[in-house]
């Protein structure tokens, strides 16, 4: 029993140690966006002078040292699992990453451990600047690497800027001119086919084998039926994959092996499934050909990395959802992916009002290289400056936890 005490003790003793986390701040706060409407649909439709508002998340993790990493990203209403994590988290070694993604797989077992992310992300930005070097170091990238970028769409709206299969078109031409090989559409959200088809077609006869094509449903797309006959428009349109097809969402391992014994082109699931493990099982039961992963969903740039892994692991590719400096680093550390999410955007531009980055760093369709791609940041860390400024400016929630 003074065994157990003694050694419990010293690692009490261990954790008061400089680079124990000693605070953590988390921020909610408002972004303005124009030249988007989320009112017809939540995940946003290109609409030319609207005017919208989003919550979004940061955070910044300080310890007893003074080390300091910080990240803005994910989702927002993640606030409540971050909170209690914030909490668990004290005293915890900052640089022991593996231990802390443990803490939050076990914590948050009852939720979907999205709360985590933004910590793990943050936790690799103290660790890349505690040694004065770009996190693709650490992970054992080449800061150097290029990142193809696919244009990944707003969803079709019944006004605005991608109304109509002709509106796809003509932007898919557009982000071909500015150097993009590859290009995303994101449907209509009413459950209709006729339109997502059409859409398919035409993006087919115009921008085919000039640019990889890819659909996301994202789960939009209300049976199976439905589907299938989406699925193979995009067979015939030569499409590279065929995301979340349709309102499963994205989890029946049975129901896309089938899909995929029926249609000739990849699909790619995995958006909305949680957790390394329940991925193996979905590769397991030929369920995906391409595997998802994403620092803002997937317990960050640990998990994403591990995601990688399980997806070489089978001699599968990894292809990284969405946009933003830890999506990166991550990629520019994965042999076994093809391409970088650059999204949501549209013809109108649209986008926040002012940047949430008080550096250089941008994710707007334009600031692709006319090699269709996007660089690494290569500062310390993340090696990107958030603009802190703004986000007090347009707090809506802080709390300090320490
Ligand atoms: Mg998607």
């Amino acid at each position: 029993m003074a065994d157990l005490l003694e050694a419990t003790n010293h690692r009490v003793r261990h954790r008061r140690k400089g680079a124990a986390i000693s605070k953590v701040e988390l921020f909610l706060f408002h972004q303005d966006i124009r030249d988007v409407s989320f009112e017809a649909s939540p995940g946003g439709i290109d609409m030319p002078d609207a005017a919208s508002r989003q919550l979004r998340f940061g955070v910044t993790i300080t310890t007893r040292d003074g080390r300091h990493g910080e990240y803005i990203g994910g989702r927002s209403n993640i606030w409540m699992q971050a909170r209690f994590l914030a909490e668990r988290m004290l005293g915890m070694n900052a640089f022991g990453r593996e231990q802390i993604y443990e803490l939050s797989r076990r914590d948050l077992r009852k939720e979907d451990r999205i709360g985590a992310c933004a910590f793990d992300n943050a936790l690799w930005d103290l660790a890349g600047k505690s040694a004065g070097v770009p996190v693709v170091k650490l992970l054992g990238g080449d800061v150097e690497s290029r990142l193809p970028a696919y244009a990944s769409t707003w969803f079709g709206g019944e006004e605005g800027g991608l109304s109509t299969p002709d509106q796809f078109a003509d932007f898919a031409e557009e982000c071909l001119e500015l150097g993009y090989r590859g290009f995303k559409m994101h449907g209509w959200t009413d459950g209709d086919t006729q339109r997502d088809i059409a859409a398919i077609g035409e993006l087919g006869r115009r921008v085919g084998g000039k640019m990889a094509l890819m659909h996301d449903s994202a789960c939009h797309l209300k049976t199976f039926g439905d589907a299938l006959l989406v699925g193979r428009a995009c067979d015939e349109a030569g499409f590279f994959w065929f995301e979340d097809p349709y309102s499963d969402g994205g989890l029946s391992a049975h129901a896309h092996r089938r899909l995929r014994q029926m249609i000739k082109t990849p699909i790619l699931l995995g958006e909305h499934v949680r957790g390394v493990e329940a991925m193996a099982n979905l590769v397991a039961a030929d369920g995906t050909d391409f595997v998802r992963a994403d620092p803002d969903l997937d317990i960050g740039i640990t998990g994403t990395m591990k995601l990688a892994a399980l997806a070489e692991a089978f001699g599968l590719d990894v292809e990284l959802h969405g946009a933003g400096p830890a999506h990166r680093h991550c990629m520019a550390a994965i042999r076994n992916t093809n391409f970088y999410e650059l999204g949501l955007v549209g013809p109108s531009r649209g986008g926040p009002l002012t940047s949430i980055y008080a550096c250089d760093y941008s994710d707007a369709l334009d600031a692709v290289g006319d090699d269709g791609c996007f660089a690494v940041p290569n500062g310390p860390g993340l090696g990107v400056a958030y603009n802190w400024e703004h986000v007090r400016a347009n707090l809506v929630e802080h709390v300090v936890v320490q």
